[in-house]
């Protein structure tokens, strides 16, 4: 069986216990590789090689290490086809997903970062009195980047890219759910000639491998992307150390349709905003608040939509919905439907595990949709991060504020309408950090991406990212 190595000091290695965890294909509910179970002196061997790399790589000219990124994402463009498929098959969501989604976003993540470095100016203030101050963005040290299992590489390559950039060095974490391919990144890497001990992997479960990375003293920095919970974990253990962190956490976003919207435009979007990935997509929206004139028409044109929703294998071209990622995930979710019904809910269609012929163990699970339930329940406040919706009517703008504004989350939020006002006016009022009008997950690298309330503590995206990864330096000459 195969199995995955660690990346530290530019070299593939097991780890030093040489204790392995199994690794899951989703789609079939089988093991097919083996994951390193990293523990703290793993972590110590790969801060101990981030801090050897940093003088030099800190002090290579930005050209140079932009040149090396760029090699890098070309050979991520190069190799399209295997991590599509490795993606795909570790995450269990459609091949044509991993295709035009995950794996193109990754060489795009380090490409933006690769050239954004060498377009990042610094601040100068000049004081009449004979004095001149200008600031230096200096990197940190060593960094750690943890990332969840929704967007394997996607998320992986969005928080290294900005730390490499600008000159950190990294120890990173993927999802011990899907690490298959931050392992095949790792050999991209050796390929493309990055400096040894610039980009650790190590591979293990959150509670050993990523704990001793954000315990570490020697790390200067944490940029995590996860579960509020595991967030909240994390920024206790940064307070310890007084670490630099940026937090990516849970969301529970509304999507807000207004009766004047592009009706057929919002139907299809929406389709997509509620279960593209399983649903496992931080940005989501998994409460659907739509205005009362058109609730039947909604739910009519929804449901009928949703008849043509493939859920299947991963590898089938038909297939729009494939596995969720692990059983107990998939438990997680169907336990949420069952509290829907406690809680008065009407599931108006799906609900079920479901089997699929040929992969009888996979954990597939039928597009779920769930009406009748109060905005303030638990089915409506809890992250459930899985295929599952609610419809709730709303008749007022105030209202449907009231209702979107409720959960302890403020990731992203959709509105429809047609009425730029209205739109403008929503967009004001929303306790969120990201806000779509007539679109959904509509990307622009340079935004500031993040959430406020529990969705998390500071933005990525763009300079923001590069700001996160720096220290400002502030020298004052007198002349
Ligand atoms: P988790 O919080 O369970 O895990 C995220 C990462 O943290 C994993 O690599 C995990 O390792 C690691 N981890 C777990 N416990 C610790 C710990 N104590 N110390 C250090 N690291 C730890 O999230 P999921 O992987 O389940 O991802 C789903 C969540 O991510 C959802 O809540 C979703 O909303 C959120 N998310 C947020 C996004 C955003 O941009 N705001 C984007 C995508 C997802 P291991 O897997 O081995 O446990």
């Amino acid at each position: 069986m195969q199995k995955i190595e660690n990346y530290i000091n530019g070299e593939l290695i097991s780890s030093i216990k040489e204790q392995y965890i199994d690794n899951y294909n989703p789609s079939k509910g089988e093991v097919y590789s083996l994951i390193p179970n990293s523990d703290k002196d793993d972590v110590d061997l790969a801060v101990k090689a981030g801090e050897e790399a940093f003088a030099s790589w800190s002090s290579t000219p930005k050209v140079k290490r932009a040149e090396i990124m760029l090699k890098i994402a070309d050979l991520i463009d190069e190799n399209h086809k295997e991590l599509a498929h490795a993606e795909a098959l570790d995450n269990g969501k459609p091949l044509f997903l991993a295709s035009h989604v995950d794996i193109p976003r990754a060489s795009s993540n380090i490409r933006f970062f690769a050239t954004a470095i060498m377009h990042n100016a610094n601040e100068s203030y000049h004081m009449e009195e004979g004095f001149n101050n200008y600031t230096l963005s200096q990197p940190l040290g060593v960094v750690g980047c943890i990332s969840p299992w929704n967007l394997p590489l996607y998320l992986f390559t969005w928080k290294i890219a900005p730390a490499i950039a600008s000159g950190n060095c990294v120890v990173a974490k993927p999802s011990e759910v899907t690490p298959m391919t931050a392992y095949l990144f790792s050999k991209l890497c050796i390929e493309a000639g990055l400096p040894k001990g610039v980009l650790n992997i190590v591979h293990g479960l959150g509670s050993s491998a990523g704990d001793a990375i954000v315990s570490h003293n020697k790390i200067k920095a944490i940029s995590f992307t996860g579960g509020t919970n595991t967030g909240r974990i994390i920024a206790r253990k940064c307070a310890e150390t007084f670490k630099k962190m940026s937090l990516e956490l849970g969301g529970k976003n509304p999507n807000i349709i207004f009766a004047d919207c592009d009706f057929d435009n919002m139907i299809k979007t929406t389709l997509q905003s509620s279960f593209a990935n399983q649903g496992q997509i931080c940005l989501c929206g998994s409460r659907i608040f739509i205005e009362q004139s058109i609730y039947e028409k909604f739910k009519t044109a929804f449901l009928a939509k949703l008849e043509t929703h493939t859920v299947g294998n991963p590898f089938d071209e038909k297939t729009r919905m494939g596995a969720l990622v692990s059983k107990d995930h998939l438990e997680k979710v169907l336990s949420y439907v069952e509290l829907a019904k406690e809680e008065g809910g009407t599931v108006i269609f799906g609900g079920n595990k479901l089997i699929i012929e040929g992969s009888e163990n996979g954990y597939y699970m039928e597009p779920t949709v769930i009406e009748g339930l109060p905005y303030n329940c638990r089915t409506n406040q809890e992250e459930i991060f899985g295929p599952v919706v609610t419809l709730i009517p709303f008749e007022t703008e105030e209202e449907v504020l009231t209702y979107a504004n409720s959960t302890p989350y403020g990731l992203s939020a959709t509105v429809w309408t047609e009425n730029i006002s209205r739109a403008q006016r929503i967009a004001n009022k929303l306790d969120s950090g990201i806000v779509w009008v007539n679109c959904w997950l509509v990307r622009d690298l340079r935004t500031p991406f993040g959430g406020v309330k529990q969705s998390g503590l500071g933005r990525e995206g763009g300079f923001r990212a590069l700001n996160f990864f720096t220290e400002p330096k502030n020298v004052c000459m007198a002349y």
